[in-house]
């Protein structure tokens, strides 16, 4: 019997060079010395577990499992869990890290986490992904917590994954609704955080395209990845008078044909009857690729990492892109983007709401109170629009892309926390 999952290689993934990219351009700016930014990027804590499950069939299995805390400089380690064949130790440090900075770049109390299970979710019926969450859960409850990391959901994740991750904590440690987030209402959850991560992008676009003296009325939109992200993102920007254009997600693409653009509702409709935006009536075909290099005003990325390459990045004819994934520009297509003058709302800023809305769960959970959905939209854009007006405000000022400027600012923020608690001399 072997251990599922890819081997953890020495090699870097290009998730990490992606992370050694955006993170050497900015702690240079901050002059941090060389034992400073070690600190700084080197994970708390990696947890690595074999979780053996019992398939329906019977037969057993064994799955990789990990949790990677980053750091907790700033509060308690946050971050989501995904279910994914790729997941590896590489991927877990580059999105754990990513994490930190994106809390500290927003500024909730938390620090940055990760953690996933090598899999392929949709090979697994709702029993075996129970067994395989509950056993994940038995291994790592040691080092999650309300105070110590919380999780949240992540690609192939949902309310029910953090239902069944709430109940196998509790039943260790006490009912603690705060040890996870984006729950079911019923159990702690909070209204609007479902939605949140796509609001938020939505929320984070109309205020670039307001400071461009543009609009979202009227923009079209491209958006790869048609999951929680990009289909709230998609319902946000047609609300507000966008028109989504083309959506691909892992089957294929599709896009508008004549001036109509598609109707998000009953696109969402279409892929909770059939699993996939491949086939929407009235639309035509069309791959990855040609979704990438479409002619439109905004693309957003919003499915996985290294979305946009070197050889991509010379396609994109959009003028703003809004990563809606974590890490979806490489190293290389960060600087031909750069280089072309494409405005580039980094992950850390553009994917924040639905780590924002988690705090405001979490908080809610220790207060024992209940919040309408008005006052998390509400705060949400207070705390996503201070963040967009800080990152814009150093770019311009220092002369830096948005991405350097957000990595800047969460990287201070981070560092002067470990300074203050004596790690940083
Ligand atoms: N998985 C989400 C992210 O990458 C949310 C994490 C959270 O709410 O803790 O930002």
């Amino acid at each position: 019997m072997a251990l599922e999952g890819r081997a953890d290689s020495e090699r870097r993934t290009e998730v990490e060079l992606t992370a050694d990219h955006n993170f050497t351009l900015a702690a240079g700016r901050l002059g941090l010395s060389a034992d400073q930014q070690l600190l700084l990027r080197t994970p708390f804590r990696e947890v690595k577990v074999a979780v053996p499950v019992q398939m329906d069939d019977g037969t057993l299995r064994v799955f990789a499992g990990y949790r990677v805390q980053h750091s907790g400089a700033r509060g308690p380690a946050k971050g989501g869990i995904r279910f994914h064949t790729d997941v590896s130790i590489g991927e877990m440090h580059a999105l754990a890290e990513i994490m930190t900075w994106k809390t500290a770049l927003v500024d909730v109390p938390f620090g940055g986490a990760k953690g996933g299970i090598a899999c392929d979710p949709s090979k697994l019926s709702l029993a075996e992904q129970e067994r395989l969450t509950r056993r994940y859960v038995s291994r790592i409850h040691r080092f999650i917590g309300p105070f110590r990391d919380i999780p949240a959901p992540d690609v192939n994740t949902n309310e029910q994954v953090m239902a069944w991750i709430l109940d196998e904590y509790s039943s260790r440690h006490g009912y603690s609704p705060a040890c996870v987030t984006s729950k079911p209402v019923e159990l702690g959850g909070i209204r609007g955080r479902s939605t949140a991560t796509g609001t938020g992008i939505g929320m984070v676009l109309a205020e670039h395209l307001k400071a461009r003296g543009r609009s979202i009325r009227g923009a079209r939109v491209a958006i790869q990845g048609f999951g929680n992200v990009g289909a709230n993102a998609a319902a946000f920007i047609e609300q507000h008078g966008g028109e989504i254009i083309a959506v691909a997600d892992v089957n294929g693409g599709i896009l508008s044909s004549g001036s109509r653009p598609l109707r998000v509702p009953d696109l969402i409709e279409h892929v909770r009857l059939t699993g996939s935006v491949v086939g929407f009536p009235g639309a035509m075909s069309i791959d990855n690729d040609e979704l990438l290099a479409l002619p439109c005003d905004v693309l957003i990325p919003a499915a996985l990492e290294n979305a946009l390459t070197e050889s991509s990045a010379g396609e994109v004819r959009a003028s703003v892109i809004v990563e809606g994934a974590n890490l979806p520009t490489t190293a290389g297509a960060d600087r031909i983007l750069r280089s072309r003058g494409i405005d580039v709302i980094p992950d850390l800023l553009a994917n924040a709401g639905g780590v924002v809305a988690s705090y405001f769960e979490w908080t809610q959970n220790l207060q024992q109170t209940q919040w309408p959905r008005q006052k998390v939209n509400r705060k949400l854009q207070s705390y996503l629009v201070r963040a967009y007006r800080s990152v814009r405000k150093i770019a311009e000022a220092r002369d830096m892309s948005f991405r350097e400027a957000a990595w800047l600012i969460a990287i201070e923020r981070v560092a002067r926390a470990e300074s203050l608690r004596g790690a940083l001399s």
